[in-house]
């Protein structure tokens, strides 16, 4: 039997702005049971896909992103804010449910052709994720698929992705 995965997300209020209701996934996280069936159910989702990587936007896409890449014997790859990354990098822009910002990910970090499986926790408006797309095939590789741990289906995040193929456990 599957673990309810919804009752370990927590709702917190206006965080980190007014009006905005943050899915916060930490229980998730922390309960042993339910990380190991929120992986092992992306991953069945992803194997068919036959990803070579597994790109994860910071923050919270590194935890579940790392363990998803694991259990798939995929390497990883970090997305991360401006200037944080050391080596020469590729970038794009991007609008957030909450602010702008932009995503960078190292130049050498994909090779053209290989398939990419992008992953973060929570789809909202789909910027972020619009961005990583972006990012993955500057580098000329292929977007696999797109699986999320929650969904935020009024914000319509799909749309944004419209051809690509994506999946969550969790739709609010
Ligand atoms: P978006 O670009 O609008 O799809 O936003 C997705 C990114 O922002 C993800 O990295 C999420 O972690 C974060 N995010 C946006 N809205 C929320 C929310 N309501 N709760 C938790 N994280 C969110």
């Amino acid at each position: 039997m599957s673990v309810d995965l919804a009752a370990k997300i927590r709702d917190v209020p206006d965080f980190p702005k007014p009006g905005i209701v943050f899915k916060d996934i930490m229980p998730l996280l922390a309960d042993a049971e339910a990380l190991r069936d929120a992986i092992d159910r992306i991953a069945e989702w992803a194997e068919p896909r036959k990803p070579d990587l597994v790109l994860g936007a910071e923050a919270r896409g590194y935890i579940t992103g790392g363990a998803l890449a694991c259990r798939l014997g995929c390497g990883f790859v970090a997305a991360r804010k401006p200037g944080k990354l050391p080596w020469r990098t590729v970038a794009a822009k991007y609008a957030l449910e909450y602010g702008f910002d932009s995503l960078e990910v190292h130049a050498d970090a994909i090779v053209a052709g290989q398939k990419v499986l992008i992953h973060d926790d929570v789809l909202a408006t789909g910027g972020t994720a619009k961005a990583t797309v972006e990012l993955v095939e500057q580098l000329r590789g292929e977007v696999v698929g797109l699986p999320f741990i929650i969904e935020l289906e009024f914000l319509n995040g799909r749309e944004r992705l419209e051809g690509y193929d994506v999946y969550s456990l969790i739709k609010y």
